[in-house]
Protein backbone atom coordinates (compact mmCIF):
# COMPACT_ATOMS: atom_id res chain seq x y z
CA UNK A 1 0.00 0.00 0.00
CA UNK A 2 1.16 3.46 -0.65
CA UNK A 3 0.96 6.22 1.43
CA UNK A 4 2.05 9.80 -0.23
CA UNK A 5 3.67 11.87 2.06
CA UNK A 6 5.57 14.45 -0.35
CA UNK A 7 5.97 16.02 -3.54
CA UNK A 8 9.92 16.30 -2.60
CA UNK A 9 9.91 12.30 -1.84
CA UNK A 10 7.52 9.22 -0.69
CA UNK A 11 7.82 6.43 0.75
CA UNK A 12 6.27 3.29 0.74
CA UNK A 13 4.89 2.27 4.21
CA UNK A 14 4.34 -1.08 5.48
CA UNK A 15 1.26 -2.60 7.20
CA UNK A 16 0.82 -1.20 10.86
CA UNK A 17 2.49 -3.41 13.37
CA UNK A 18 0.49 -5.26 16.53
CA UNK A 19 3.39 -3.75 18.38
CA UNK A 20 1.64 -0.55 18.04
CA UNK A 21 -1.47 -1.95 19.12
CA UNK A 22 0.33 -2.75 22.24
CA UNK A 23 1.75 0.69 22.35
CA UNK A 24 -1.72 2.26 21.55
CA UNK A 25 -3.52 0.32 24.31
CA UNK A 26 -0.21 1.27 26.97
CA UNK A 27 0.28 4.38 26.68
CA UNK A 28 -4.06 5.70 26.37
CA UNK A 29 -4.89 8.74 24.83
CA UNK A 30 -5.09 11.05 26.89
CA UNK A 31 -2.47 13.46 27.96
CA UNK A 32 -2.85 14.29 31.82
CA UNK A 33 0.31 14.94 33.48
CA UNK A 34 -0.42 11.52 35.57
CA UNK A 35 0.81 9.58 32.52
CA UNK A 36 3.06 12.18 30.54
CA UNK A 37 5.77 10.57 32.25
CA UNK A 38 5.27 7.22 31.19
CA UNK A 39 4.65 8.79 27.20
CA UNK A 40 7.51 10.08 27.54
CA UNK A 41 9.05 7.19 27.93
CA UNK A 42 7.66 6.08 24.37
CA UNK A 43 9.77 8.91 22.51
CA UNK A 44 13.41 7.38 22.94
CA UNK A 45 12.65 4.37 25.44
CA UNK A 46 14.66 3.94 28.42
CA UNK A 47 17.73 5.97 29.35
CA UNK A 48 18.70 4.17 32.37
CA UNK A 49 21.80 2.23 31.43
CA UNK A 50 22.97 4.53 28.81
CA UNK A 51 26.20 6.61 29.27
CA UNK A 52 26.17 10.01 30.64
CA UNK A 53 26.48 11.65 27.23
CA UNK A 54 23.67 9.78 25.46
CA UNK A 55 21.50 10.42 28.38
CA UNK A 56 22.07 14.08 28.25
CA UNK A 57 21.38 13.76 23.93
CA UNK A 58 18.50 12.00 24.00
CA UNK A 59 16.95 14.27 27.17
CA UNK A 60 16.40 16.86 24.41
CA UNK A 61 12.98 14.93 23.70
CA UNK A 62 12.13 16.60 26.80
CA UNK A 63 11.73 19.29 24.49
CA UNK A 64 8.51 18.06 22.86
CA UNK A 65 5.11 19.10 23.63
CA UNK A 66 2.61 16.28 24.05
CA UNK A 67 -0.05 18.28 23.45
CA UNK A 68 -1.61 18.49 20.44
CA UNK A 69 -1.48 21.93 18.17
CA UNK A 70 -5.06 22.76 17.90
CA UNK A 71 -3.88 24.44 14.39
CA UNK A 72 -2.65 20.60 13.55
CA UNK A 73 -4.54 20.49 10.33
CA UNK A 74 -2.74 23.58 8.52
CA UNK A 75 0.45 21.94 7.38
CA UNK A 76 3.88 23.06 9.26
CA UNK A 77 1.98 26.09 11.01
CA UNK A 78 3.94 25.80 13.91
CA UNK A 79 7.33 24.09 12.42
CA UNK A 80 9.02 24.76 8.98
CA UNK A 81 7.52 28.07 8.24
CA UNK A 82 8.14 30.14 12.01
CA UNK A 83 11.47 28.02 13.34
CA UNK A 84 14.42 28.74 11.77
CA UNK A 85 16.38 24.91 10.95
CA UNK A 86 19.87 24.25 12.16
CA UNK A 87 21.85 23.49 9.62
CA UNK A 88 20.04 24.53 6.38
CA UNK A 89 20.66 27.85 4.26
CA UNK A 90 18.02 30.13 6.49
CA UNK A 91 20.21 28.97 9.74
CA UNK A 92 20.76 32.23 11.78
CA UNK A 93 24.66 31.09 12.97
CA UNK A 94 23.49 32.98 16.31
CA UNK A 95 20.90 30.73 17.14
CA UNK A 96 23.27 28.16 17.73
CA UNK A 97 25.52 29.87 19.65
CA UNK A 98 26.48 28.43 23.06
CA UNK A 99 25.47 24.87 22.26
CA UNK A 100 22.77 23.42 24.33
CA UNK A 101 19.85 21.40 23.17
CA UNK A 102 17.25 24.37 22.98
CA UNK A 103 19.74 26.20 20.54
CA UNK A 104 20.20 22.75 18.47
CA UNK A 105 17.17 21.18 18.23
CA UNK A 106 13.67 23.13 17.66
CA UNK A 107 10.28 20.91 18.74
CA UNK A 108 7.54 20.88 16.64
CA UNK A 109 4.01 21.05 17.47
CA UNK A 110 2.30 17.66 17.72
CA UNK A 111 -0.67 17.38 15.44
CA UNK A 112 -1.27 13.65 16.04
CA UNK A 113 -1.21 12.19 19.90
CA UNK A 114 1.44 10.65 20.66
CA UNK A 115 0.41 6.23 20.16
CA UNK A 116 -0.45 7.05 16.28
CA UNK A 117 3.72 8.78 15.93
CA UNK A 118 6.63 6.70 15.44
CA UNK A 119 8.11 6.76 18.60
CA UNK A 120 11.36 5.34 19.34
CA UNK A 121 9.33 2.23 20.58
CA UNK A 122 7.43 2.01 18.86
CA UNK A 123 9.45 1.68 15.66
CA UNK A 124 11.61 -0.80 17.77
CA UNK A 125 8.93 -3.13 17.99
CA UNK A 126 9.05 -3.60 14.01
CA UNK A 127 12.32 -3.42 13.58
CA UNK A 128 13.64 -5.67 16.31
CA UNK A 129 10.56 -8.19 14.76
CA UNK A 130 12.32 -7.69 10.89
CA UNK A 131 15.80 -8.24 12.28
CA UNK A 132 15.22 -11.28 13.42
CA UNK A 133 13.43 -12.60 10.18
CA UNK A 134 16.25 -11.46 8.55
CA UNK A 135 18.86 -13.04 11.42
CA UNK A 136 16.85 -16.36 10.42
CA UNK A 137 17.48 -16.06 7.05
CA UNK A 138 21.42 -14.15 6.75
CA UNK A 139 22.40 -11.61 8.52
CA UNK A 140 22.02 -8.29 6.17
CA UNK A 141 24.89 -6.01 6.78
CA UNK A 142 25.85 -4.00 3.59
CA UNK A 143 24.39 -0.60 1.98
CA UNK A 144 24.68 -0.76 -1.48
CA UNK A 145 24.48 2.26 -3.93
CA UNK A 146 23.77 1.97 -7.74
CA UNK A 147 24.15 4.37 -10.77
CA UNK A 148 21.40 3.87 -13.20
CA UNK A 149 21.25 5.09 -16.64
CA UNK A 150 23.94 7.83 -17.89
CA UNK A 151 25.21 10.13 -16.29
CA UNK A 152 26.40 13.76 -18.16
CA UNK A 153 30.41 13.74 -18.21
CA UNK A 154 30.38 16.78 -15.73
CA UNK A 155 29.16 14.41 -13.19
CA UNK A 156 31.22 11.42 -14.34
CA UNK A 157 34.57 13.19 -14.63
CA UNK A 158 34.05 15.60 -11.62
CA UNK A 159 36.71 15.46 -8.99
CA UNK A 160 37.01 17.95 -6.02
CA UNK A 161 40.45 18.10 -3.76
CA UNK A 162 40.29 16.99 -0.17
CA UNK A 163 42.90 16.41 1.66
CA UNK A 164 44.91 16.47 -1.76
CA UNK A 165 43.43 13.50 -2.45
CA UNK A 166 41.08 14.00 -5.81
CA UNK A 167 37.19 12.46 -4.66
CA UNK A 168 34.80 11.81 -7.38
CA UNK A 169 31.36 12.82 -6.76
CA UNK A 170 30.14 8.96 -5.67
CA UNK A 171 33.25 8.93 -3.41
CA UNK A 172 31.98 11.90 -1.84
CA UNK A 173 28.64 10.64 -1.17
CA UNK A 174 29.82 7.00 0.01
CA UNK A 175 32.07 8.63 2.40
CA UNK A 176 29.33 10.73 3.69
CA UNK A 177 26.81 8.09 3.99
CA UNK A 178 29.44 5.91 5.58
CA UNK A 179 29.50 8.38 8.69
CA UNK A 180 25.78 9.24 8.59
CA UNK A 181 25.08 5.39 8.83
CA UNK A 182 28.27 4.69 10.90
CA UNK A 183 28.83 0.67 11.12
CA UNK A 184 26.87 0.07 7.87
CA UNK A 185 29.51 -0.70 5.13
CA UNK A 186 28.28 1.34 2.28
CA UNK A 187 29.45 -0.13 -1.22
CA UNK A 188 29.01 0.89 -5.18
CA UNK A 189 27.91 -1.56 -7.36
CA UNK A 190 28.70 -1.51 -10.59
CA UNK A 191 26.45 1.05 -12.42
CA UNK A 192 22.90 -0.73 -14.58
CA UNK A 193 21.08 0.14 -17.89
CA UNK A 194 17.49 -0.73 -17.20
CA UNK A 195 16.86 -1.03 -20.99
CA UNK A 196 19.97 -3.20 -21.38
CA UNK A 197 18.59 -5.54 -18.78
CA UNK A 198 15.22 -5.77 -19.95
CA UNK A 199 13.65 -4.48 -16.48
CA UNK A 200 11.16 -3.08 -18.82
CA UNK A 201 10.33 0.46 -16.40
CA UNK A 202 7.55 2.27 -17.30
CA UNK A 203 8.44 5.71 -19.15
CA UNK A 204 6.85 8.90 -20.01
CA UNK A 205 7.67 12.26 -21.35
CA UNK A 206 6.42 14.87 -18.92
CA UNK A 207 4.55 17.13 -20.88
CA UNK A 208 5.52 20.70 -19.60
CA UNK A 209 9.74 20.02 -19.51
CA UNK A 210 9.59 17.36 -22.17
CA UNK A 211 11.98 15.05 -20.53
CA UNK A 212 11.46 11.79 -19.74
CA UNK A 213 11.12 10.29 -16.91
CA UNK A 214 11.05 6.82 -15.06
CA UNK A 215 8.33 5.60 -13.08
CA UNK A 216 10.28 4.84 -9.32
CA UNK A 217 8.09 2.36 -8.05
CA UNK A 218 8.58 -0.58 -11.16
CA UNK A 219 12.57 -0.40 -9.59
CA UNK A 220 11.90 -2.08 -6.55
CA UNK A 221 10.95 -5.45 -7.39
CA UNK A 222 14.15 -5.66 -9.91
CA UNK A 223 16.38 -3.94 -7.50
CA UNK A 224 15.37 -6.44 -4.43
CA UNK A 225 16.19 -9.29 -7.19
CA UNK A 226 19.34 -7.94 -8.52
CA UNK A 227 20.61 -6.71 -5.22
CA UNK A 228 23.81 -9.04 -3.15
CA UNK A 229 22.62 -11.23 -0.84
CA UNK A 230 24.26 -9.23 2.30
CA UNK A 231 21.89 -6.24 1.31
CA UNK A 232 20.61 -4.12 4.28
CA UNK A 233 19.15 -1.81 1.53
CA UNK A 234 19.76 -0.26 -2.01
CA UNK A 235 20.02 3.11 -3.04
CA UNK A 236 19.80 3.19 -6.92
CA UNK A 237 20.94 7.14 -8.21
CA UNK A 238 19.48 8.29 -11.64
CA UNK A 239 20.29 11.33 -13.66
CA UNK A 240 16.61 10.52 -15.75
CA UNK A 241 13.67 12.39 -13.44
CA UNK A 242 11.24 10.08 -11.74
CA UNK A 243 7.54 10.50 -11.03
CA UNK A 244 5.56 8.26 -8.45
CA UNK A 245 2.48 8.09 -10.53
CA UNK A 246 0.48 9.05 -13.43
CA UNK A 247 -1.33 11.34 -11.78
CA UNK A 248 1.64 13.50 -10.29
CA UNK A 249 4.39 15.27 -12.11
CA UNK A 250 7.59 14.57 -10.24
CA UNK A 251 9.39 13.46 -7.17
CA UNK A 252 13.07 13.73 -6.04
CA UNK A 253 12.92 9.91 -4.12
CA UNK A 254 10.88 7.20 -2.91
CA UNK A 255 12.34 4.42 -1.00
CA UNK A 256 10.07 1.24 -0.43
CA UNK A 257 10.62 -0.29 3.09
CA UNK A 258 9.50 -3.52 2.15
CA UNK A 259 11.61 -4.03 -1.15
CA UNK A 260 14.51 -2.28 1.14
CA UNK A 261 14.92 -0.23 -1.83
CA UNK A 262 15.01 3.65 -3.24
CA UNK A 263 15.78 5.49 -5.79
CA UNK A 264 16.64 9.05 -5.94
CA UNK A 265 17.38 11.38 -8.59
CA UNK A 266 19.22 14.47 -8.48
CA UNK A 267 19.99 16.28 -11.60
CA UNK A 268 16.83 18.88 -12.73
CA UNK A 269 14.42 21.38 -11.91
CA UNK A 270 11.26 20.44 -10.35
CA UNK A 271 8.34 20.56 -13.05
CA UNK A 272 6.34 22.94 -10.96
CA UNK A 273 8.92 25.36 -10.81
CA UNK A 274 9.95 24.93 -14.44
CA UNK A 275 10.36 28.00 -16.46
CA UNK A 276 11.30 27.12 -20.11
CA UNK A 277 13.12 30.61 -20.40
CA UNK A 278 15.40 30.32 -17.00
CA UNK A 279 15.11 27.05 -16.47
CA UNK A 280 18.29 25.54 -18.18
CA UNK A 281 19.54 21.80 -17.45
CA UNK A 282 22.31 21.73 -14.81
CA UNK A 283 26.10 21.76 -16.48
CA UNK A 284 27.95 21.75 -13.17
CA UNK A 285 28.25 20.24 -9.65
CA UNK A 286 28.17 22.90 -7.16
CA UNK A 287 27.19 23.16 -3.76
CA UNK A 288 23.37 22.75 -4.70
CA UNK A 289 23.82 20.03 -6.33
CA UNK A 290 25.96 18.45 -3.38
CA UNK A 291 23.61 19.56 -0.71
CA UNK A 292 20.85 18.11 -2.86
CA UNK A 293 22.54 14.50 -3.19
CA UNK A 294 23.71 14.43 0.77
CA UNK A 295 20.13 15.84 1.81
CA UNK A 296 18.09 13.18 -0.39
CA UNK A 297 20.27 10.39 0.08
CA UNK A 298 20.45 10.37 3.98
CA UNK A 299 16.75 10.72 4.31
CA UNK A 300 15.70 8.00 1.71
CA UNK A 301 18.20 5.37 3.35
CA UNK A 302 16.30 6.56 6.69
CA UNK A 303 12.95 5.48 5.15
CA UNK A 304 15.08 2.33 4.56
CA UNK A 305 16.40 1.65 7.83
CA UNK A 306 11.88 2.02 8.39
CA UNK A 307 11.99 5.44 9.51
CA UNK A 308 8.88 7.33 8.61
CA UNK A 309 8.71 10.83 8.72
CA UNK A 310 9.42 12.95 11.93
CA UNK A 311 6.92 14.75 13.40
CA UNK A 312 8.79 15.94 16.70
CA UNK A 313 11.44 18.11 15.66
CA UNK A 314 12.72 20.34 12.55
CA UNK A 315 14.72 17.54 11.18
CA UNK A 316 16.28 15.18 8.28
CA UNK A 317 12.89 13.07 8.23
CA UNK A 318 10.64 15.98 8.34
CA UNK A 319 7.81 15.14 5.18
CA UNK A 320 8.05 18.16 2.52
CA UNK A 321 5.82 19.06 -0.05
CA UNK A 322 8.10 20.43 -2.11
CA UNK A 323 11.46 20.37 -3.81
CA UNK A 324 12.53 24.18 -2.46
CA UNK A 325 10.59 22.67 1.11
CA UNK A 326 12.79 19.69 1.26
CA UNK A 327 16.27 21.69 0.40
CA UNK A 328 15.65 24.50 3.08
CA UNK A 329 14.89 21.24 5.98
CA UNK A 330 17.92 20.32 8.25
CA UNK A 331 20.19 17.77 6.98
CA UNK A 332 20.97 16.55 10.52
CA UNK A 333 18.21 14.45 12.16
CA UNK A 334 16.28 14.80 15.80
CA UNK A 335 17.47 12.87 19.08
CA UNK A 336 14.69 10.88 18.44
CA UNK A 337 15.47 9.98 14.20
CA UNK A 338 19.23 9.39 15.72
CA UNK A 339 17.82 6.69 18.56
CA UNK A 340 16.20 4.60 15.91
CA UNK A 341 19.25 4.78 13.72
CA UNK A 342 21.67 3.99 16.60
CA UNK A 343 19.61 1.58 17.65
CA UNK A 344 20.14 -0.36 14.00
CA UNK A 345 23.53 0.50 13.51
CA UNK A 346 25.15 0.71 17.19
CA UNK A 347 27.44 4.04 16.44
CA UNK A 348 28.98 6.07 18.99
CA UNK A 349 27.06 9.15 19.50
CA UNK A 350 30.14 11.57 20.00
CA UNK A 351 32.45 9.86 17.39
CA UNK A 352 29.31 10.04 14.84
CA UNK A 353 29.03 13.91 14.89
CA UNK A 354 32.99 14.13 15.24
CA UNK A 355 33.30 12.53 11.31
CA UNK A 356 30.96 14.51 10.46
CA UNK A 357 32.40 17.61 11.68
CA UNK A 358 35.39 16.45 9.91
CA UNK A 359 33.38 15.67 6.57
CA UNK A 360 31.99 19.49 6.76
CA UNK A 361 35.20 20.87 7.57
CA UNK A 362 37.11 19.49 4.10
CA UNK A 363 33.94 20.08 2.08
CA UNK A 364 33.56 23.38 3.08
CA UNK A 365 37.22 24.12 2.26
CA UNK A 366 37.07 22.49 -0.66
CA UNK A 367 33.92 23.97 -1.61
CA UNK A 368 33.47 26.42 0.58
CA UNK A 369 29.24 27.62 1.15
CA UNK A 370 26.82 28.84 3.60
CA UNK A 371 25.35 25.77 4.17
CA UNK A 372 28.41 23.77 4.44
CA UNK A 373 30.06 26.25 6.92
CA UNK A 374 26.84 25.97 8.66
CA UNK A 375 26.73 22.21 9.14
CA UNK A 376 30.19 22.54 10.37
CA UNK A 377 29.19 25.42 12.78
CA UNK A 378 26.27 23.42 14.11
CA UNK A 379 28.16 20.43 14.77
CA UNK A 380 30.66 22.43 16.91
CA UNK A 381 27.43 23.46 18.86
CA UNK A 382 26.25 20.39 19.18
CA UNK A 383 29.92 18.55 20.14
CA UNK A 384 30.53 21.16 22.69
CA UNK A 385 26.63 20.60 24.26
CA UNK A 386 27.31 16.98 24.55
CA UNK A 387 31.44 17.09 26.06
CA UNK A 388 31.97 20.38 27.25
CA UNK A 389 30.93 18.80 30.98
CA UNK A 390 32.42 15.68 30.25
CA UNK A 391 36.01 17.23 29.65
ZN1 LIG B 1 10.42 10.82 2.88
ZN1 LIG C 1 13.42 13.40 13.70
Amino acid sequence: MYNQCLTGTRILEVPTTSGLQIIKREMGSSNSRSNEGSQRRFLVGSLNKMPGVEQKFYGVSQLVDLNISSQGKEKHENGIKEVIPCGSQEQDILECKNGGGTTLFKPLSLKKPLYASETFVAWKAHYDIEQMQMKLMRKKTDIYLVAIGNFPSFITDFRLMISNEPYSLFDILKRFLEIFYQNMPVNWLSSINPEEKNWNITTRNHKVTGKKQYLVSDFYPQLKKWKPKNTYGILGLTWTDLYPKESLNFVLGEASKRHKSGVISFGRFEPKAFDEEKSRDIEEINHDIMWKLLKVSSHELGHLFGLSHCDFFLCGMNGSSSVEEAMSQPLFFCPICIRKIQHACKFNIVQRYRDLQGFFEDLNEAMPCDRFRHCKEWLDNCLRFLIDDEE
